[in-house]
């Protein structure tokens, strides 16, 4: 049996992608990479009133960013195009209609104002707001209450109607999950969800099925907020007469607020003060704007790496992997089936690792990206990196490399000199004056020559080193921060060195 593995990301073009969405997509990938499989990415926009410009590009641009390129999606098509819901509507009524004519199915006339009365006339204190269900459909206007001859009548005129599925008075829906095992739901709590809309659009519950089938779907991996759909879908596959191809499933467990219990949402990532979307995004309906893990200074593989351990690990307690790594390592059974909680601080720490780990290569197009936000260009490419390397240990966001390194493309402007002041004598301006004038006349202008002259300089002067080194880094820094003084002085060369010490020596006069 050689069943090729195909999984799909499935999202519905609604607005920025939580981060519980990208770790979604990162499992679907990294089992259908795992596998040999195919990772197809489908639009599911067949709700209209939720459709959100831009909201695809958006989706499409965090799949690139994560490095995680479907094999099969609107954009690069492929073998079951297309991968839009929107544009495979008329493939949907044929199989609402068969399952009309073999019962499982049954057309509703109900208007809205019907829909709303039956809710008002039947809402009690044991049912605080009903549903179109097995009760009630014996109440409502539908082809299973009225005559086959008043339905043909109904149609023919053209008054609008909706398929809804029949769910079964009281049966046991079963199902094994990937990560939950065996899971059963009674039909009798599931409402007869609408399947077909009165425009011919197919809602969710239908199109995911038939397109699953369609589409050759071997494993279905999504968010746990759609188990309670479940039952529908199962029921589906079954009428559907395709119970054998049906998708192995796996319900994700939710990522929780860091705080409290529920999941997280983008409400307290603003309370908190960290982002819950992949990338920046501005709702075009509210102007409403989120920040973004991209622009807040995550490197995608940190990114990636955290969401992959949110939930998963090999077991072996190692924390940072590369996608390589994850791909082959990750498997669903041991996916835990409890809500991780979302801890800023620990991301925060898979970003600094990765920095740490990444040769300045790899983070020259960022930081110079980062450095030209703040007017900084730059000509020489070997001179950034070899800054980056020597400050990327004290960065834990991309967007740090501007703090940490702008002083070696700038003069600071004024230094903190409350930090020298109270130390400061007459003795130690004298050495900096002294030092000025050996540095100049230093043949070579390395961090150990510099190192050694300021070292015999202070013995000579009988001060203590220590208590030079701070005024020094002060002067070519502008603050106390920062790699090895000495090194900073030979990076930024004779010239500069010498100016910051002159510029110095007049602020604290
Ligand atoms: N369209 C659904 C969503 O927006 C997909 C759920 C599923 O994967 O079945 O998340």
């Amino acid at each position: 049996m050689s069943n090729k593995v195909r999984v799909r990301f499935a999202p519905s073009p609604t607005g920025g992608l939580h981060l519980g969405g990208v770790r979604t997509v990162l499992y679907n990938y990294l089992f259908a990479r795992h596998h040999g499989g195919d990772f197809v990415l489908r639009i599911e926009d067949t709700d209209q009133n939720r459709f959100v410009p831009g909201a695809e590009d958006y989706i499409l641009e965090c799949l690139h960013w994560c490095g995680m390129q479907p094999d099969e999606s609107p954009v690069i098509g492929g073998p079951y195009a297309p991968y839009r819901q929107s544009e495979r509507k008329s493939s949907y009524r044929a199989y609402a209609e068969k399952l009309v004519e073999e019962g499982h199915a049954y057309y509703a006339f109900d208007t809205p104002e019907e829909l709303d009365e039956m809710r008002a006339r039947f809402k009690s204190e044991q049912n605080p707001s009903p549903q179109y269900d097995h009760h009630l459909r014996e109440k409502m206007r539908n082809s299973l209450t009225l005559g086959d001859d008043e339905v043909t009548r109904l149609i023919s005129e053209g008054v609008p109607y909706v398929i809804r599925i029949k769910m079964p008075d009281h049966e046991t829906v079963q199902f094994t999950d990937m990560i939950r095992g065996e899971v059963s739901f009674n039909t009798a709590t599931v409402d007869d969800k609408v399947l077909l809309k009165n425009d011919g659009m197919p809602t969710y519950h239908l199109a995911v099925v038939v397109d699953d089938y369609t589409m050759k779907i071997t494993h279905a991996f999504r968010g746990e907020e759609w188990l309670p759909s479940a039952p529908v879908h199962i029921l589906l596959w079954k009428y559907l007469g395709w119970m054998d191809s049906m998708p192995k499933w796996a319900h994700l467990p939710l990522i929780l607020k860091p705080d409290g219990n529920g999941k997280l949402s983008k409400r307290d990532g603003d309370r908190l003060g960290f982002p819950v979307f992949a990338m920046n995004w501005t709702d075009p309906r509210t102007n409403d704007f989120t920040q973004g893990f991209r622009e807040r200074g995550f490197m995608p593989e940190a990114f990636v790496n955290m969401l992959a351990m949110l939930g998963w690990n090999d077991g072996s307690g190692q924390e940072l992997f590369t996608m390589e790594e994850l791909i082959a390592r990750f498997s669903m059974d041991r996916v835990h089936k409890g809500g991780a909680k979302f801890d800023f601080e620990k991301a925060k720490w898979f970003n600094h690792e990765w920095i740490k780990k990444s040769p300045a290569e790899r983070l020259l197009p960022d930081v110079k990206t980062i450095l030209a936000e703040n007017n900084i260009s730059i000509t020489d490419d070997r001179y950034l990196l070899q800054v980056i390397d020597m400050v990327k240990e004290r960065c834990t966001l991309l967007t740090d490399f501007y703090a940490q390194s702008k002083f070696f493309f700038e003069t600071p402007a004024a230094i903190d000199t409350e930090n020298i002041r109270p130390k400061w004598s007459p003795d130690k301006e004298s050495f900096f004056i002294g030092l000025q004038d050996i540095l100049a006349t230093l043949p070579e202008f390395t961090a150990t020559a510099i190192e050694t002259a300021f070292k015999e300089l202070a013995t000579a002067r009988n001060i203590k080193v220590g208590e030079l080194q701070l005024p020094f880094r002060i002067m070519l820094v502008g603050g106390k921060f920062g790699p090895a003084v000495f090194d900073i002085a030979a990076t930024i060369g004779k010239s500069q060195t010498l100016l910051r010490i002159r510029n110095g020596l007049s602020q604290l006069a």
